[in-house]
């Protein structure tokens, strides 16, 4: 199955690097000689089998360990990876004498080539290839879509190679198995995104969990059965009360769809946001805002009113929207013929839905026209009160209305419109700066107060996020700065909103912190998804390891009691202990011991003690203290065992074997000693402890010594 692909490989990457070496220097036609031999000569070592697993495995021998930072789905990395440790003493004195500090940074690793990496990530060991349906595959776990326009040259790159292997049965482009160099090529005009994708570091670091929760809460509003489809025409009476879809895109262009994503239907009131925007953004907010208010109007939002100044209350409601429409006629684009006026508004839809589905509905278009006595009421009624600009011509202003609310689009294309208002006018799909952030900022606040007709008052206090529902079912709703989501549902409720897109945007924010006000301090329990998961336990560590490297005993003290594991290592697996013994803080290494009762002998990955590292640095108080405490406490697991043999429960097993804590640093901590210990300790007995005090006291003389 496999066969043709290296042998191509050359000639693959020859064409793939083309442009690169076109740039190369005419003067260096020696060094681009020996790279095309070295290139073609790796291309036929990818063929022999043998050859190249011999090259992986030396490849593997040499290779440092991973990056941390480079995280995927199934294969986490963990902070310490024993595995990875050299083993000879050579290697460990080499390492020792570059490394200084636990938390220095592993700048060779960090400079290896991200393809290299991601690579070594998904090739198979036996063959030495990359299979790039499992790439695509855990690239789509980070939310990134083979269609993203963002990989279009990895796309492309992989149909080039697939036709240069003459179209290898068994596999399709998408499919099929690269050598090293080859999969270097195809990747690397889009390595700055993929590297992103991989190594966690879009706005929702752990995508695959935050879409668990998301299709949770999907199957729930999926239940509702509750509302009643509109039904003033026919096309929209006609929707399946079942349809029930949700589209979600941050602002990184991470995607997920579930549900009747792709079923088309018509914008009707989502247009009006975007309208607003189109206004904004040719006139600014001074103009357009003489013409029509910010306030919610507390009425229906079809209700024959305008506020004091005689000027529709917002722009949310009919009356508002068809104010701004008669601006893109009369002031936006005064030349334009209505025909050209619906192209450019649909040009704009377009380009904010990073050219996903925007079309138009003629029937829906015509019925709206035929049903529309109380929206041609409110036109006239505003024209009697000269709400609009000179030169509008009301009968082209109603049509160019009823167009808007009749373009047709679906869940995907609107969640991007969505995450493009969430990302300050910028489409995170394409990188087009479509609006201007003010422009954004001015949309999203009326969205806040007036998006869900007359239920806003009660959407910006429990959902507390701008948002916009249509008649149609629709409900677009923003999360400023990480994502859009759209959910689509005909069944509306008795104020017009989409029943299910109504409990998804409240769940939502029941779950997650998303709520305007939830991130006032000391409110929020709820989950971010922002956050990396490790985000919290880094900290930790950092914390913890720098307050033992400075010898701040009041700051351990303040851990211990906050409950932190003191037994915490970092990436080389350093504690706090060989922090505080390597830089001579006899009173933290007793702390440490004592009072915290972390192990004695735990090895970074260089195999070194704490007690090396104070005899490395030279701290012989430190060194001696350890020593004697390395003692006891071989004594104490002796008389551990005796005893087991001659009384042992299962507790007390456990116990002895905990107390063998010798290498991991993960291994958990031994439990906090309970009174008629014979030493005070300033600790509370179960600071941070999960063992009950009956059994801590039965065990503290065995395990700790000097207890
Ligand atoms: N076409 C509808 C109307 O003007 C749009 C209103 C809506 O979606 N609420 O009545």
């Amino acid at each position: 199955m496999l066969k043709g692909v290296p042998t191509l490989a050359g000639r693959n990457l020859r064409l793939l690097t083309v442009h690169h070496r076109a740039k190369a220097s005419a003067a260096e036609p020696a060094e681009q000689l020996d790279q095309e031999t070295d290139l073609l000569k790796r291309a036929k070592f990818g063929h022999t089998g043998k050859q190249l697993q011999q090259k992986i495995s030396t490849e593997k021998k040499l290779r440092a360990p991973p990056l941390l930072n480079l995280v995927f789905a199934n294969r986490k990395l963990s902070f310490y990876d024993p595995s990875s440790t050299p083993k000879t003493k050579e290697d460990n004195a080499k390492l020792n004498q570059r490394r200084h500090y636990s938390m220095r940074p592993h700048r060779e690793q960090e400079q290896r080539n991200a393809e290299d990496v991601l690579f070594d990530m998904f090739a198979s060991e036996e063959t030495g290839l990359i299979s790039m349906g499992k790439f695509l595959a855990g690239l789509k776990t980070t939310g990134i879509r083979r269609s993203d326009p963002r990989v279009r040259e990895l796309m492309d790159n992989l149909k080039k190679v697939h036709k240069l292997n003459n179209y290898e049965t068994g596999s399709s482009a998408e499919t099929q198995h690269l050598n090293r160099e080859t999969f270097k090529a195809v990747v690397a005009p889009n390595i700055v995104l993929i590297a992103k994708a991989f190594r966690q570091q879009f706005v929702i670091p752990d995508f695959t969990s935050f879409v668990k929760d998301i299709e949770d809460i999907y199957h729930r509003c999926k239940t509702n059965t509750l509302g009643k489809l509109a039904d003033y025409i026919p096309q929209l009476a006609r929707y399946n009360p079942d349809s029930w879809g949700l589209s979600i895109c941050t602002i990184d262009g991470q995607r997920f769809s579930m549900g009747d994503v792709e079923v088309p239907f018509t914008l009707q009131s989502c247009s009006k946001p975007l309208t607003y925007a189109i206004a904004l953004e040719k006139l600014g907010p001074k103009v357009v805002h003489s013409y029509v208010g910010q306030e919610p109007s507390g009425r229906n939002f079809n209700e024959l009113v305008l506020d004091q100044n005689k000027k529709p209350h917002n722009p949310m409601i009919n009356a508002g929207a068809i104010l701004t429409c008669s601006l893109m006629n009369a002031l936006v684009k005064p030349d334009m013929t209505s025909a050209e006026i619906f192209d450019y508004t649909m040009s704009w839809f377009k380009r904010l839905s990073g050219g996903e589905y925007i079309g138009f509905n003629n029937a829906v278009f015509l019925s709206e026209r035929e049903a529309a006595d109380r929206n041609y009421a409110l036109g006239f009624y505003m024209r009697e009160n000269k709400c609009f600009p000179k030169r509008t011509n009301l009968k082209e202003v109603m049509d160019f209305y009823f167009q808007c609310c009749s373009m047709e689009t679906n869940c995907e294309a609107m969640s991007v419109i969505a995450a493009s208002l969430a990302n300050g006018g910028i489409c995170p799909t394409t990188e087009e700066k479509v609006f201007r952030p003010e422009v954004i900022r001015d949309v999203l606040s009326i969205m806040h107060s007036c998006g869900t007709y007359d239920y806003s008052g009660q959407f910006a206090f429990k959902v507390g996020l701008p948002a916009k529902s249509g008649v149609s079912g629709g409900m677009m709703l923003v999360i400023p700065n990480v994502m859009g989501i759209f959910a689509w549902s005909p069944p509306l409720d008795h104020l017009g909103n989409t029943v299910r897109g109504l409990q998804f945007c409240e769940e939502l924010v029941s779950m997650f912190n998303f709520h305007r006000y939830d991130n006032l301090k000391h409110l929020s329990n709820k989950k971010d998804p922002r956050k990396h998961r490790y985000e919290t336990k880094g900290l930790s560590i950092v914390n913890l390891l720098f307050s033992a490297a400075s010898g701040d005993v009041t700051a351990l003290r303040r851990h211990r009691l906050s409950g932190m594991d003191i037994t915490l290592a970092d990436y080389d697996g350093r504690t706090a202990l060989h922090l505080a013994a390597s830089e001579g803080h006899l009173e933290c290494v007793k702390f440490l011991l004592e009072q915290c009762h972390v192990p004695h002998n735990p090895k970074d990955r260089w195999g070194n003690l704490p007690v090396d590292e104070a005899e490395n640095f030279g701290h012989t108080h430190v060194v001696e203290f350890l020593r004697s405490w390395a003692e006891k406490a071989d004594l104490s697991s002796e008389e551990c065992k005796t005893e087991a043999v001659t009384s042992t429960t299962q507790a007390d097993e456990e116990i002895c074997s905990t107390s063998d804590l010798d290498t991991s640093p993960a291994a958990s901590p031994i439990p906090t000693p309970v009174g008629g210990s014979g030493r005070s300790s300033p600790v509370p007995s179960d600071a941070g402890s999960t063992a009950s005090a009956g059994s801590a006291s039965s065990i503290d003389d065995k395990t700790k010594p000097g207890l």
